[in-house]
């Protein structure tokens, strides 16, 4: 699929994480500080884009600003694991070059995506994990900081929950953040991070910095982000079945969306993903209850927490 280069319009589509929350359950500062996190990813991607800029700055921009904002599942605001720490994982990809930057298992590294734009850039790896990584991101001066900088209570809290539950997060609930996007020039890109599931094993890597599961660009088909139950996502290859639907399937970018959920779903997984195509089409679905989510091009901004906002 070819992008004609004229008259070419950006997009930005950013999510926050699927998950169960319902207006009723979530109370009103939650719903605030998840809009008010989406608007500001939005602002900051969308402001490398109307400069005609690059889809790839855009949307590492846009995941740094929700990695700072604590009210979502990536950098500072991150779930724990069973142990009660924390563990960060995070990708990037460019969909002209389909050059890619994945990171996971950090436990120092402030900002988790600049960490895999890193790893992009170097060239060298594709995907660099744990204290190497960390290693890493200190020797090309990113910030660190101690693991516990990352933790918020409610948080502590959700896993003390979920611990004498004696569960695993799989009714996942709120956070990893994503962003996908298409700049001027038709080119498309892809940046996802999180702290993964409450309560799961240290050392487990889920789908968010595995290219082609929770994270994936290319300008013949769409730049993808997932959120959902991990494990089902990684063995959909969520992102990429998206995207050969697409180009090979010849399905409408809506359509792959829902059908790649509907895939997961029968594995027995959900959650979300979106999607944008290099001709500028943008898609979003999810099967859980709600998935934070916001779309901002040309023509304005969108910000939608709940299904029932969804007017596209
Ligand atoms: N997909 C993420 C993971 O499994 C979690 C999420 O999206 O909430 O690590």
């Amino acid at each position: 699929m070819a992008a004609a280069m004229t008259d070419m319009r950006w997009r930005l589509v950013v999510h926050g994480g699927a998950g169960s929350m319902r207006p009723e359950r979530l109370d009103p500062e939650q719903e605030r500080c998840a809009r008010a996190g989406l608007e500001a990813a939005l602002e900051a991607g969308a402001a490398i884009l109307e400069k005609r800029e690059d889809a790839l700055d855009a949307v590492q921009a846009a995941v740094r600003v929700l990695e700072e904002d604590s009210c979502f599942n990536a950098g500072r605001g991150s779930v724990l694991t069973a142990t009660g720490c924390i563990e960060l994982d995070a990708a990037i990809m460019d969909g002209r070059t389909r050059a890619a930057g994945a990171v996971a298992g950090l436990r120092t590294t402030r900002a988790p995506i600049d960490l895999a734009r890193l790893v992009l850039d170097e060239g060298q790896h594709v995907f660099v994990s744990g204290k190497g990584a960390d290693e890493l991101a200190r020797n090309h001066g990113l910030e660190q900081v101690e693991n516990g900088w990352f933790e918020v209570p409610e948080r502590r809290r959700q896993l003390e929950e979920l611990l004498a539950a004696g569960g695993f997060d799989d009714e996942i609930k709120y956070g990893t953040v994503g962003a996908v996007a298409v700049d001027v020039d038709g080119h498309v890109a892809a940046a996802t991070s999180t702290g993964g599931l409450t309560a799961k094993r240290w050392g487990r890597v889920g789908d968010s910095p595995l290219i082609g599961a929770g994270t994936y660009a290319s300008d013949s088909s769409a730049a993808v982000s997932a959120t959902g139950s991990g494990e089902y996502f990684i063995r959909a290859v969520a992102a990429h079945q998206l995207a050969d639907r697409v180009r090979i399937g010849g399905q409408s970018l809506q359509d792959a969306l829902d059908s790649t959920l509907a895939d997961i779903a029968a594995l027995g997984g959900k959650g979300g993903l979106i999607a944008v195509a290099p001709d500028g089409d943008a898609a979003w679905g999810f099967t859980t209850p709600a998935m934070y989510r916001g779309m901002a091009d040309s023509s304005g901004r969108t910000v939608h927490l709940y299904s029932e906002e969804d007017e596209r």
